[in-house]
């Protein structure tokens, strides 16, 4: 018998799910934003709340405020956890770095609930800068100005200095002398960040960001020469931080060890030299999307408290040992603290490539080939098929060399078709039994799997699956008390064949297929992608003008659930706006054309037209089974009629 545990296990759910995600004695998902069991949400009773609503249509993007709250809570424990086992003297402040999510609802949340800790962000444009100063950070909170920056960027950066702790991150050794002259200029001593490069480098995927030829920070030469600087003009005091950032998603602990010991050790010489308040450790803290444990691209082989006694206990040794006193600790840990709380549910809305549609019944006059073709599937079984595989093969050639020739018609080669691919079915799952590896057989493994069409865009939600190859989660919602009995593999409905999800969690090189359940007829058949709350929201693209998708946002209050929020995705309208199609005059315009196209045409079409035009252009951009359903009938609210 097939249990819940079953499927836990076999789809990873608790190793990748860091105590966020369960599956409950239903066979449903459920989601437990703080990690406890008895306030949880069961997947399946938000889903039959959404298709209730009248104005949502999936597929459809879940937050949970709550856990970005539990992760800053986990996050700065740990470090305060840290601190105090090994008898620091100094204190931590967490930050966000924008980049990693910049929606507003998102941020909000953060710096609501971060501000505790006096958590603070961490900027990289200006554009960035304008957003984070509109959200009315609290003055203790650090507000941290990185990347390259124009004169703008700076005189906006200093203008702000009196109501903001701001700190301007010299990336590169030229910006040096325009922050000082612009902030002579305006009167204002500026706080001054100083990135340095370490020879220390990352590992994995973002390798580049750390190391001697690292983007931005400056070398020790470049490092002296700025802190010289400095000393000639007097102002060595506005020197506040240190600051380094060899990557993001770091999975081996021994990188960080290695780092760490640099930068204390560059900390600590520096601070003989100017009183830095600072040591920033930049992001890099790893979420283990696969599971696995390990130093693989999507894993961490280390856990937060590792991370954090690693970092702390580092910076106590040198700072000991050069004499110094100990700085604040500032760590930009934004994927540890987003990934988490966002995911996207969508339907399944049909299969491709399916191959196993119906057969006929046998006809005496059948050709040869049809014939041999049902003998191999009458005879194939675990000890002769490779054998009848290989004849299979060769039966199904000769088929199409027939038909080619006109010797046989379309029904016997449908008939021919079905059949072929009947008996590479069994010779799949018979190689399955047996455990047969070799090369030609996975290839066949691949070709039997059914390919099932998701509602929704790899391109817009998901964009670190197609460009860095990153795994993230993408499992079932529901019916985790049956036993899987078809594999697959999940592809989107983008007409791009890179539209399509190719590894799954489960090991520490992700799987290639996906074991799910049989589609019922009438019955919907939901899945989730999990782990998309860093850098998915705004890296995604409008591939094939599939625009973002709705957003529900849920709250877990004692033993109840509700909706907090709900953000409208993007209408075909908005799309057609973004990429510069007038929309204001569209549908005139259209009518206009087909006036002049077609010199009679009758009120009826026309008003047909209008009417679909007018509906196509307010609606979802994705596949929608609710075509009334708007999410706000903005038209109608104006009093124009309504389709
Ligand atoms: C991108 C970035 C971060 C965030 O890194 P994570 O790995 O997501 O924690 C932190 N600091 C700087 C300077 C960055 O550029």
């Amino acid at each position: 018998m097939w249990k819940v545990e079953d499927s836990i296990d076999l789809y990873g759910v608790e190793n990748w799910g860091n105590g966020y995600f369960s599956v409950n004695d239903k066979g449903n998902i459920i989601i437990l934003p703080n990690k406890d069991r008895s306030r949880s949400v069961d997947a399946m009773d938000l889903i039959k709340e959404i298709e209730k609503s009248k104005d949502l249509e999936f597929p459809v993007l879940l937050r949970f405020p709550q856990m970005l709250e539990d992760r800053i809570d986990e996050i700065t424990g740990s470090f305060l956890g840290a601190i105090e086992e090994f008898s620091y003297k100094g204190t931590y402040q967490p930050i966000f770095p924008m980049k990693v999510n910049q929606r507003k609802e998102v941020i909000e949340y953060i710096i609501k609930y971060g501000a505790q800790y006096k958590i603070g962000l961490e900027v990289g444009t200006k554009a960035e800068l304008l957003a984070a100063l509109s959200l009315g950070l609290p003055k203790d909170a650090l507000l941290i100005c990185n990347g390259y920056k124009d004169e703008d960027y700076l005189r906006l950066a200093l203008s702000v200095h009196s109501v903001n702790n701001i700190v301007i991150v010299v990336d590169l050794f030229e910006e040096a002398n325009d922050i000082l002259k612009y902030a002579e200029e305006m009167g204002i001593t500026p706080r001054i960040g100083m990135r340095v490069k370490l020879f220390a480098r990352g590992s994995g995927r973002w390798v580049e960001s750390g190391g001697e030829s690292a983007k931005f920070g400056l070398s020790t030469s470049e490092a002296l020469e700025l802190m010289k600087m400095l000393r000639e003009k007097g102002l060595l005091d506005s020197l506040k931080m240190i600051h380094f950032h060899i990557g993001s998603q770091i999975t081996d602990i021994r990188t960080i060890k290695n780092a760490m010991n640099e930068a204390a050790r560059i900390y600590a010489k520096a601070r003989k030299m100017a009183e830095i308040e600072y040591l920033n450790v930049g992001g890099g803290l790893s979420v283990d999307y696969n599971g696995s444990n390990t130093a693989t691209p999507s894993s961490a082989n280390y856990s937060l408290q590792e991370y954090a006694n690693d970092v702390v206990y580092a910076i106590q040794k040198i700072c000991e040992e050069e004499e110094v006193s100990c700085p604040t600790i500032v760590s930009e840990s934004g994927r540890a603290i987003a990934a988490y709380h966002a995911m996207l549910i969508f339907k399944v809305i049909g299969k491709k490539n399916a191959k196993d549609s119906l057969l006929k019944s046998r006809e005496t006059e059948d050709p040869i080939q049809i014939e041999d073709l049902c003998c191999a599937f009458k005879e194939i079984d675990i000890d002769n098929y490779k054998e009848h595989y290989h004849d299979a093969l060769q039966y199904r050639d000769e088929l199409y060399d027939s038909f080619i020739l006109g010797n046989i018609g379309l029904e016997e080669r449908a008939k021919g078709e079905t059949l072929f691919w009947m008996v590479c079915k069994k010779a799949a799952l018979l190689a399955k039994q047996t455990e047969d590896d070799s090369e030609e057989f996975q290839e066949l493994k691949k070709l039997v799997s059914q390919k099932y069409i998701g509602n929704f865009s790899l391109f817009q939600s998901v964009p670190d699956m197609w460009g860095v190859e990153q795994i993230f989660p993408t499992i079932p919602l529901h019916r985790h008390n049956e036993m899987p009995s078809e594999r697959g593999r999940i592809v989107d409905i983008t007409c791009d064949s890179d539209g399509e999800v190719k590894r799954y969690a489960g090991d520490s090189e992700g799987l290639e297929y996906l074991e799910m359940h049989t589609l019922m007829e009438g019955e919907d058949y939901y899945m989730g992608i999990f782990l998309l709350g860093a850098y998915q929201d705004t890296l995604g693209d409008f591939h094939n003008l599939l625009g973002s998708a709705h957003e529900v946002h849920v709250m877990v209050e004692g033993d109840n659930w509700y909706i907090c929020q709900k953000v409208e995705g993007d209408t075909c309208r908005k799309l057609l706006d973004f990429f510069n199609y007038e929309t204001k005059d569209y549908i005139w315009e259209i009518m206009d054309r087909c006036v002049e196209k077609k010199q009679c045409i009758d009120k009826k079409e026309l008003e047909q037209i209008e009417a679909q035009l007018n509906r196509t252009l307010k609606g979802y951009t994705y596949f929608i089974t609710k075509p009334n359903g708007h999410f706000k009938d903005k038209e109608l609210e104006q009093g124009v009629p309504h389709g």
